[in-house]
């Protein structure tokens, strides 16, 4: 009875019950063979090892799980947001927040599809969370799709979000058409040029804006739910860099412009040069006041009214510790 109540909840029970989202997991997983699940496209066997640039193989690195109290207040509301943290990235962003995880340093447990789909249980029945919030998901979309085949019929029921850097191909996008209810893309450069130098990553602009536009073709704007939970829609995150190196007005005005005013931003100002931006002079510092001053600015006269603003001095309480027993947020 708790399955068919959720069933009439989500559009990836009515995936399910078509037989669709097996389609689409296993369609998925084929491409492992030969990877091109990111703009990357290593073209690795993930079968057989995990020689391309993510260094992942078929079983997923999870570094935590946790009810995350500190995403956008839609997100984490009273019980938090159901926080899967993998371990690898597909970008190398030189001043990386999670680095003890996003370079696989830091430790991690490892599963298959099924233990991931228990993770969601565990995050949605005992943690009693809003969401299950996937944090640097790209590379595990196969065996994510996968574990949500399998969480279904044991009564998986809450939005799923996709937190993202945005270095989605358009066709993996396309495959989580009606299986991700929210969307949580950064936009992280205008820039070809800074991207390549600062994260090395190609193209990013180009790809991360045509995964970004089929995103909000796929679920539109934020919708709430009575007590100002997020059920679904777009939330694009833009952290604000030194020295206008995010290409901040760039981005802002393609979102207005491509995708919608109404659109929801959560604009963030806690860039802290950690990992190794203290090698780089330019990113070498902290957002001045001035510097997060222009892009309020900018949000204000494009009209995007929708989201949130962080605070410039909210640096410190961002930054996770994934050597930490227990949960990378506590103090
Ligand atoms: S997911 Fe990993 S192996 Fe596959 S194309 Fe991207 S970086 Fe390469």
């Amino acid at each position: 009875m708790q399955y068919y109540r959720a069933a009439l909840k989500r559009r990836y029970h009515l995936l399910f019950r078509s037989g669709e989202l097996q389609k689409r997991a296993e369609a998925l997983s084929k491409r492992l063979g030969a990877c091109d699940i990111c703009p990357r496209s290593c073209g690795v066997n993930r079968f057989e090892g995990s020689g391309g640039y993510c260094k992942s193989g078929m079983m997923v690195s999870v570094a935590s799980r946790c009810a995350h109290h500190g995403e956008e207040p839609a997100l984490s509301g009273t019980r938090g947001s159901g926080t899967i943290f993998f371990s690898s990235c597909n970008l190398n962003c030189i001043y990386c927040q999670n680095s003890q995880i996003s370079q696989g340093h830091g430790r991690y447990e490892q599963v298959d599809s099924r233990g991931l789909a228990q993770m969601m249980l565990y995050l949605q029945e005992e943690l009693q969370c809003h969401n299950i919030n996937l944090v640097s998901p790209t590379h595990y979309v196969p065996q994510i799709v996968e574990a949500i085949c399998q969480a279904v019929p044991l009564g998986l029921n809450i939005p799923i979000v996709y937190n993202t850097n945005a270095y989605d191909s358009l066709e993996t996008i396309s495959a989580l058409d009606g299986v991700v209810d929210i969307y949580l893309p950064d936009i992280k450069y205008a820039s070809d040029k800074w991207a390549q130098r600062f994260s090395d990553a190609r193209k990013y602009a180009e790809y991360s804006r045509l995964a970004i536009a089929e995103m909000y073709r796929q679920v539109g704007n934020l919708i709430t739910d009575d007590k100002g939970i997020a059920q679904s829609g777009l939330i694009i995150r833009h952290l604000i860099l030194p020295n206008r190196l995010a290409g901040s007005e760039d981005s802002l005005k393609w979102v207005a412009a491509a995708l919608s005013r109404d659109v929801t931003l959560s604009i963030m100002a806690q860039y802290y040069p950690c990992h190794h931006a203290s090698r780089e002079p330019l990113l070498a510092r902290r957002v001045t006041a001035s510097e997060y001053r222009v892009v309020v600015e900018i949000v204000n006269s494009l009209g995007l009214d929708n989201g949130w603003l962080q605070q410039l001095d909210s640096a410190e309480h961002y930054l996770p510790d994934f050597h930490r027993e227990g949960h990378p947020f506590s103090r």
